[in-house]
């Protein structure tokens, strides 16, 4: 008898990641999509890093004071809504459980390794289907505006090295000579930091490239198609119901970011995993002579700009709001004066008001690391709640999902990941 494809819900960089990775192990995939084109939530105009120096997970001491210093205030990079609190009461408590420094630095450890595995697999897969996707390999330059903070963070790299990571501290100068447009900023700059093996490109267009080889390898991807509930008979997945049909099943994957927790309404499980949304804004600078060439991170102001084709995208801010949907204009101010904070002049000769701008609810878990692999039910899997590292882990957390549902031995360890992990 023909085995039912296997059925992933969510068709954002995880469903897609993790349809490509199960075709090449030879399996049938049904990717089901609610809106009309994949990657048209959370995956779409992201900061487009692959950045496994960036794999920190947001519970260090210094971020959660950035977000207890922004309850209530509109216009700081965290923001953190007071009637979100008591929807947040475990989940925040999971959070500051693993904020102690040893787990901060075990779960750094292990995003960094799945990150590099990841950033490994992209590379591949770039190369070997020749993807286009406004892709740059000059690594990325985090800039410090505070002595002791580059020295810290300079510490850290260090430490990293010894799970793979390359980095060379830089001075001013050396900065400054790496972007040159930083020149109007020189003598804020304490000191850079160039993470050469990053990289960095447009997630919506790498999406859009993943569809395309998908069906190619013959996965089918139905869009238009929202999943209402999984049927489960005898703690064993039977069967998916949609907005249309109900689809017999026996392996079903839940890549659907944010909204996964809406699918396990009628099991006794959730995942310790919240939507934290984010703004980008994305700036023709097609008209300009000069335009920055490296993605940038302001470690001061927790903001990403990347240079992708002919525009530059700002992005960051974290906000703790649930899944509200509304836009104020303080958040957008942010990251004018983000952009002006760090390039000056570019800002001076781009019309703002052109800018697309855009928000993402991230997938963020407790530990700041993605639930990967098997749940309590048979047949149940999940690939969600990679945070602000989606695109960095996306390829790796497929790799170790497809590898896990196959049974077949892991390239890096799992464990970290698991649903069953205690916090
Ligand atoms: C401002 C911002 C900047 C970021 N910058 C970076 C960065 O530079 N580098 C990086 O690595 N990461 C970055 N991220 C994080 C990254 O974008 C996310 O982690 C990633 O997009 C999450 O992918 P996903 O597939 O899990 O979720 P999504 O992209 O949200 O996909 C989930 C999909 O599931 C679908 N879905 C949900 N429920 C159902 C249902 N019932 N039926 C059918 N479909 C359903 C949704 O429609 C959606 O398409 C950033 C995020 C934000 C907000």
């Amino acid at each position: 008898m023909k085995e039912n494809p296997i059925i992933i819900i969510g068709g954002g960089l995880q469903g897609l990641a993790t349809a490509n990775a199960l075709l090449d192990r030879g399996e049938q995939v049904l990717l089901l999509e609610r809106n009309s084109e994949v990657a048209k939530e959370t995956s779409f105009a992201n900061a487009g890093m692959l950045a496994p120096s960036h794999a920190h997970p947001w519970n260090s001491m210094s971020d959660i004071w950035n977000i207890i210093s922004g309850i209530g205030k509109k216009d700081s990079p965290m923001l953190l809504k007071v009637t979100e609190l008591p929807s947040l009461f475990f989940w925040g408590l999971r959070f500051l459980r693993n904020s102690s420094k040893a787990k901060y630095l075990s779960n750094t450890d292990n995003l960094c390794k799945l990150a590099q595995h990841s950033l490994d697999l992209t590379k591949k897969l770039r190369e070997d289907y020749d993807l286009k996707y406004d892709h740059s390999s000059l690594g990325t330059l985090k800039i410090f505006r505070d002595e002791s903070k580059f020295e810290k963070a300079s510490k850290e790299a260090e430490r990293l090295s010894d799970q793979g990571l390359t980095f060379k501290s830089l001075g001013r100068e050396e900065t400054v000579n790496l972007e040159p447009l930083l020149g109007d900023i020189s003598n804020q700059i304490s000191g850079g930091i160039i993470f050469p093996n990053d990289e960095a490109g447009d997630a919506y267009k790498f999406c859009k490239e993943l569809e395309k080889i998908i069906r190619e390898k013959g996965g089918r991807i139905h869009v238009n198609t929202e999943v209402k509930r999984i049927h489960f008979n005898k703690k064993k997945v039977n069967s998916v119901v949609t907005d249309r049909v109900e689809i017999k099943a026996s392996r079903v994957v839940l890549s659907s970011g944010s909204w996964t927790n809406n699918l396990l309404k009628n099991t006794k499980f959730n995942l310790s995993v919240k939507p934290v949304k984010g703004y980008s804004l994305t700036l023709d600078t097609s008209m300009l002579n000069d335009v920055p060439r490296m993605p940038l991170i302001d470690e001061s102001i927790h903001t990403a700009i990347t240079p992708l084709g002919y525009s530059l995208r700002v992005a960051g801010t974290a906000e703790f709001v649930g899944f509200n949907e509304e836009i104020h204009q303080k958040r957008i101010d942010y990251l004018y004066r983000t952009l002006e904070n760090v390039y000056p002049s570019i800002c001076a000769n781009l019309d703002l008001d052109q800018g697309s701008l855009w928000y993402g609810f991230r997938p963020m878990s407790a530990d700041g690391k993605p639930y990967i692999g098997a749940t309590k039910i048979e047949g149940l899997f999940v690939n969600t709640g990679h945070g602000h590292l989606g695109w960095t882990l996306a390829m790796g957390s497929a790799d170790l999902l497809a590898d896990m549902m196959l049974n077949k031995e892991t390239k890096i360890g799992s464990e970290p990941f698991l649903v069953s992990r205690s916090f």
